[in-house]
């Protein structure tokens, strides 16, 4: 069956991160994760304690804590993985751990500014809360964006404030849609994290999330499946009292029929996540991360779907 979607390089129905990076930069981009040690509002008492109830503690950084200190050290450290994987490839840092714009603005640019006069950095990606983003901040992100890409990653994980306050989000959709509607203004691009099979979300509820974002001036979006990792919250009821997860048909459904809902221009960063294997409880589908990914585009061929087919032109 013929591709009908046409941001494509290999045969995806849905416009990925490696489509975006290639057509941009000509070349492969890797994005380093790093750790800059920041806390959240959410677990030191500012907004809330104990974190979501979904966070392992280690503030939802899909690898384990780094015993460096040094950023840069770290950088180099990790980006000779990366070379090791993909010889000449250009890179991305990657502000990954915990909420990386929760500290003073002179505290930021500190640890900023190095990846910026960094030449062999060709943008910065800083995962964060839209309740931590100050005009400063952005204003400053903003100026960096002239001479770099810059990607703030937004943790929303669902539209629906009921869910958030059951997993201790500490933070509305309002204070979502303002800070998304800030960076706007800039020439800074706004990547947006969600969860699926959230507890007590419907089919119903996910797809609402997604059709909200589809609305929203956003450029990309990352979809992950709930986690339940070992030291969480969550995985202290979990065990306690094990709920049914989405299976891996039920989650794929879901994903499809979220990526139709979403205009083509969006990126697709993701569609599975990576968690940490030693600590995941459940589900156990979750670690075949390539099944999940072959699955969804089988599946998306067999439905005859693709990214947008359902955006009212
Ligand atoms: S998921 Fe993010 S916002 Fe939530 S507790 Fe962990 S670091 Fe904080």
């Amino acid at each position: 069956m013929n591709n009908p979607f046409p941001l494509s390089l290999d045969n995806k129905r849905y416009q990925t991160w490696n489509y975006y990076l290639q057509t941009t930069f000509h070349t492969k981009v890797a994005k380093v994760p790093i750790n800059a040690y920041f806390t959240c509002p959410n677990r030191d008492g500012t907004k809330g304690i104990g974190g979501c109830t979904f966070c392992s503690g280690q503030g939802s950084g899909d690898f384990p804590i780094n015993p460096v200190k040094d950023l840069l050290l770290q950088f180099e450290q990790r980006k000779e993985v990366m070379e090791h994987k993909w010889p000449n490839c250009q890179k991305m840092v990657y502000f990954q751990a915990y909420t990386n714009t929760y500290a003073p603005l002179e505290t930021l640019k500190q640890l900023y500014q190095p990846f910026v006069e960094k030449e062999d950095v060709i943008g910065i990606c800083i995962g964060t809360r839209s309740d931590c983003l100050s005009q400063e901040c952005i204003d400053y992100l903003a100026e960096i964006a002239n001479k770099k890409e810059v990607w703030v990653e937004l943790g929303l994980q669902t539209i629906h404030d009921t869910t958030s306050k059951q997993i201790n989000r500490c933070s509305t959709y309002q204070e979502f849609e303002e800070a998304v509607q800030k960076l706007a203004k800039t020439n800074i691009k706004i990547c947006v994290h969600i969860i699926n099979g959230l507890p007590n979300e419907t089919k119903d509820m996910m797809l609402e999330t997604v059709k909200t974002l589809a609305k929203l001036p956003i450029h990309a979006l990352k979809i992950h499946m709930l986690h339940i990792i070992d030291g969480s919250l969550m995985a202290k009821d979990y065990k306690q009292n094990p709920w049914p997860l989405l299976t891996l048909e039920e989650y794929i459904d879901v994903v499809i029929e979220q990526l139709e809902y979403l205009p083509q221009h969006i990126i697709l960063q993701r569609l599975t996540g990576d968690g940490m294997e030693d600590i995941l409880l459940a589900p156990m589908w979750t670690k075949k991360k390539t099944i999940v990914l072959n699955e969804i585009d089988k599946e998306m061929v067999r439905r005859n779907t693709y990214q947008g087919k359902k955006v009212k032109k």
